[in-house]
């Protein structure tokens, strides 16, 4: 229960104005008291834009090619990666490979 300044349960209303469409206020229930008690409950209707979302939507030139280098370092980092990854399997397999034929030599009945 919200209390308006004259000490009376504040009245709460329904903006219908077009700046503010059916934005809820609380008022003071007295229409011509001298308190002019005020108070919106919800948000501004047409609030302006976070400053992350305009950074979004115009970001600007230098901190833009910042984000594609450190996009561009992630990259290759990642395909190095990739890379050394591919090769010791390769090199994993190539040894698995010579330790089978040694065995078999070794095994070999002469
Ligand atoms: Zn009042």
């Amino acid at each position: 229960m919200v209390m308006c300044k004259c000490g009376r349960a504040a009245l709460m209303k329904t903006s219908k104005t077009s700046k503010n469409p059916e934005r809820r206020f609380y008022t003071c229930p007295q229409m011509r008291s001298k308190c002019k008690f005020f108070v919106w409950i919800d948000p501004p209707v047409n609030s302006p834009p976070s400053p992350e979302l305009g950074f979004h939507k115009a970001p600007n030139h230098s901190s833009s090619i910042e984000v594609r280098f450190e996009e561009l370092k992630h990259e290759i980092r990642r395909k190095d990666a990739a890379l050394v990854m591919s090769w010791c399997i390769l090199v994993g397999l190539l040894v698995l490979i010579l330790v089978v034929v040694l065995i078999s030599l070794l095994l070999k009945p002469s």
